[in-house]
């Protein structure tokens, strides 16, 4: 009983994810400089951006990190979005392979933002033991990072730019500054290498039937309806399998493959036929990580990770079929809370089902900085393929409700134990204090 009030409260205070499918990566074979893996996770947690620690950020939280930004980087405006705020360009390295980063083309897609100036950090740290994989990333590589591409979504926190426009349709008409200052840097850089940074919903599930969630998905975008796989598509997609054996470790099962139908639209299937290589990298959802602040370092360590494979060549050593192995991701896997076998009454008559919740925020305050979670039904009946953060057996017990349970309306229910006494009363998606 009191696990099922605890995972009732967790799941209305807040958001999460959690799940996939088992996919072995091989070892790469002998690479030509071995990335330190134990020493870069251990330093992880020290370069973390500290006044960052929730979603909702804004550009002005931005700024006094970007002009605190150490000597190594070079820091500009390259443009100005549709509401005339100022467009970042940072730039680090003094290599010749040419790699383009930029996060939060969606407003509403801030977590890769955070991981970037937690690199920032990282990238100027200054631990002996890494020193030497720091150098080689100097030496080889020249990085360039357009953080907060869209400041104005972010500042309203929602997808599209002001004039209401999807950057990521506009990658061809380039009606958006913001898009075409995207476009100018990869033809100004001609980008060997692109990273397509982004947020995806929390309930996507590594595979089907799910086990487990999404914590990140990610691509080789296609770059013709054919999806055929060219030399440099097949390169951006080893380097994924080299971040998705480290990934692993830290996220068993819980990377999802996006499928790769072609979007003419988008940037990243763009940017792949322009001839750079593009990894894109949504971040999921996790279990007890609402502010997805684990996935944010994960995206940290994939991202040093992936940039060591590309300094070195060590992605070469991936087969391909360690990327095609990763499982598919599907939209709707995952329920935040699933109660099964519960009897739900209607009528005077008993139905056992399963009954899946999932939670919405709604947005409050001027600023777009507050938000309340609700919990509403996301599926009855048999549910036993979907995955859910958490799974709770409701067998001999009963729901009462408060008109019906409709899919997409707000929960409002009262839930009782083995013993009949009533334990939960959810009202509107909230949680009652009884
Ligand atoms: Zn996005």
């Amino acid at each position: 009983m009191l696990r099922f009030l605890f995972l009732v409260c967790y799941a209305l205070s807040g958001l999460q994810c959690g799940a996939g499918s088992s996919s072995d990566t091989l070892a790469p074979a002998a690479a030509p400089d071995p990335f330190p893996e134990a020493a870069v996770r251990a330093s992880l947690d020290s370069y973390r951006t500290q006044t960052i620690t929730t979603r909702r950020f804004k550009q002005s939280d931005l700024e006094p990190l970007l002009r605190a930004l150490p000597e190594g980087f070079t820091v500009d405006t390259a443009g100005r979005s549709v509401e005339d705020r100022p467009l970042w360009r940072v730039s680090w390295g003094g290599g010749g392979t040419q790699v383009l980063l930029w996060s939060q083309m969606h407003g509403d897609e801030p977590t890769a933002t955070a991981a970037l100036f937690d690199l920032f950090n990282w990238l100027e740290g200054t631990e002996p033991e890494l020193d030497s994989l720091r150098t080689l990333l100097r030496e080889e590589l020249h990085l360039t990072f357009l953080p907060m591409l869209n400041p104005d979504g972010a500042a309203r926190y929602q997808r599209r730019n002001a004039l209401g426009i999807d950057l990521n349709r506009d990658a061809l008409h380039l009606t958006s500054p913001e898009a075409r200052l995207l476009k100018e840097e990869r033809d100004r850089l001609d980008a060997a290498w692109g990273f397509n940074l982004h947020d995806q919903g929390i309930y996507y599930s590594a595979g089907f039937p799910a086990e487990r969630g999404c914590a990140l998905s990610i691509l080789a975008p296609a770059y013709d309806w054919e999806k055929t796989m060219g030399p440099k598509r097949e390169d951006a997609a080893q380097l994924i399998a080299l971040m998705n054996h480290y990934w692993q470790d830290s996220l068993p099962a819980q990377v999802g493959r996006y499928n790769d139908d072609f979007e003419p639209r988008a940037f990243g299937d763009n940017l792949q036929k322009w001839g750079t290589r593009t990894i894109l990298i949504e971040s999921g959802g996790l279990a007890s990580d609402p502010e997805k602040q684990r996935i944010r370092r994960q995206n940290l360590l994939g991202i040093i990770a992936g940039l060591h494979g590309i300094a070195t060549g060590a992605y070469e050593s991936y087969p391909l079929a360690d990327y095609w192995q990763i499982p598919e991701n599907q939209s709707n896997g995952m329920h935040e809370v699933i109660l099964e076998n519960v009897a739900v009454e209607r009528d005077g008559q008993t139905y056992v089902m399963d009954v899946g919740l999932r939670i919405r925020e709604r947005t409050t305050g001027p600023d777009y900085r507050e938000f309340t979670p609700t919990a509403y039904v996301s599926d009855l009946g048999d549910l036993h393929t979907f995955g859910a953060f958490y799974r709770y057996d409701a067998a001999g017990q009963r729901m009462e409700l408060d008109g019906t349970l409709d899919i997409g309306a707000p929960a409002n229910f009262k839930f009782f134990g083995l013993d009949g006494a009533l334990l939960t009363t959810v009202i509107d998606g909230r949680l009652s204090k009884r």
